[in-house]
């Protein structure tokens, strides 16, 4: 249990609620969970699916009409040619990392994620018992990774690496170019996986989201995560999904028959209703998001001490801190408690993380504006 790790936007949201019940005002920045309710025709179905009586189990790997419609999903914006029967859903995507992992990694095999990077992989990487090679998103390139170091992080004993794109906490996207080039690493070495975590494919601010499975020979060694949280901002419905090789389904969903049973079943019928029906409040959220980087960005930018390279999607902003002269963990502590926001230490999201902060602008312009006052003034002291 000492090498499981945890997510620490849930224990400052609950620091932040503590110091709300004694009447302080927080303006909240932590938790990474869209700000708008879950769209009118969405809701519509969950409540029918329960009077229609899907207040029961279902299949562990999820309901057919589900794992039909995210394979039909599939296919248009990524183009791939994926069966339904590749899908597992779980209630949010999150167990698919926990599965996925479980599955492929223990002793003597080697996990390679990015630092700073969502605290989960490395988290769920220690506690199979594997090494996590950390890939390093660098702030002077606007956190993409240095991939030329790539070839030599791959030996026989990797298993599994991990892309995340958009990515959390940096919000940095890879290229074409760029997922094409680990594509070709990966290749090289038949005994890979690929872990793609696109659970922030739809917010992404110039260009279009491109999947690494989408390249030739590599939809046969990469598992698709994904799901409904930050799309439909649907993070309280509990609803995600894996797209995996076939070979991994059994597998994956008997770690699913071991802890969850399945997802619930009207949030199955729900998330039908939001791949089938129209996509425009997805993509009037992403607008608003892209509203809301410029301001951070800028806001960031015109702080002491502060450099925010520009987020090319999801909703974080990953600024430097280390010319204020904080720590990440001060930074934490002093915004939360002299400026009354809650963000999050970089720390948080592994050893390249020290000297950043993580901002969530999940969050209305209003109490983004009011956000980043205290904070340049927190930080001019
Ligand atoms: N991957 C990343 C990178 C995330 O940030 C999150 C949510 N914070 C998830 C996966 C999982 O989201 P959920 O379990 O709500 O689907």
């Amino acid at each position: 249990m000492s090498r499981l790790g945890t997510e620490s936007a849930f224990e400052v949201l609950a620091r932040a609620r503590a110091l709300e019940a004694q009447g302080r005002e927080i303006i909240h920045l932590e938790i990474g969970e869209p700000d708008f309710e879950t769209p009118a025709h969405i809701v519509e179905a969950g409540v029918k699916a329960l009077q229609d009586g899907y207040t029961h189990y279902g299949p562990t790997p999820g309901l057919p009409e589900l794992r039909q419609a995210v394979a039909r999903n599939s296919r248009e914006v990524r183009g791939i040619d994926t069966n339904w029967e590749q899908v597992v859903v779980t209630p949010g995507a999150k167990p698919i990392m926990f599965y996925v992992i479980m599955a492929l990694a223990e002793a003597g095999v080697e996990v390679i994620y990015p630092n700073p990077g969502f605290p989960i992989y490395e988290s769920m990487i220690e506690f199979c018992g594997a090494k996590a090679v950390p890939m390093r998103l660098l702030e002077d390139r606007a956190y993409h990774p240095d991939l030329t170091q790539l070839p030599g992080m791959v030996n026989e004993r990797t298993r599994l690496l991990i892309v995340n794109s958009p990515e959390n906490p940096c919000g940095s996207a890879f290229t074409a170019d760029e997922l094409e080039t680990i594509a070709n690493v990966v290749r090289s070495h038949p005994d890979m996986y690929v872990m793609s975590d696109e659970i922030y494919k739809d917010i992404l601010y110039s260009g279009e989201h491109h999947s690494i499975a989408a390249l030739p020979g590599m939809a046969e060694r990469t598992i698709i995560l994904d799901g409904f949280s930050k799309s439909y901002a649907m993070t309280g419905w509990r609803l995600g999904y894996g797209i995996m090789p076939e070979e991994l389904v059994p597998h994956v969903s008997r770690l699913a028959t071991n802890s969850v049973s399945c997802a619930a079943s009207f949030s199955q019928i729900a998330g039908v209703a939001a791949l089938d029906g129209p996509q425009d409040a997805v993509q009037e959220m992403a607008a608003e998001f892209g509203r809301r980087r410029r301001l951070i960005a800028d806001g960031l930018a015109s702080i002491p001490g502060i450099n925010c390279p520009e987020p090319e999607g999801a909703f974080y902003a990953f600024p430097s801190i280390r010319d204020t002269g904080l720590s990440s963990a001060d930074f934490e502590e002093r915004a939360m408690q002299e400026a009354g926001v809650a963000l999050l230490s970089g720390a948080a999201f592994g050893e390249f993380g020290e000297g950043y902060v993580r901002l969530s602008y999940a969050n209305s312009q209003e109490n983004i504006s009011r956000a980043l006052e205290s904070l340049d003034a927190m930080v001019r002291g």
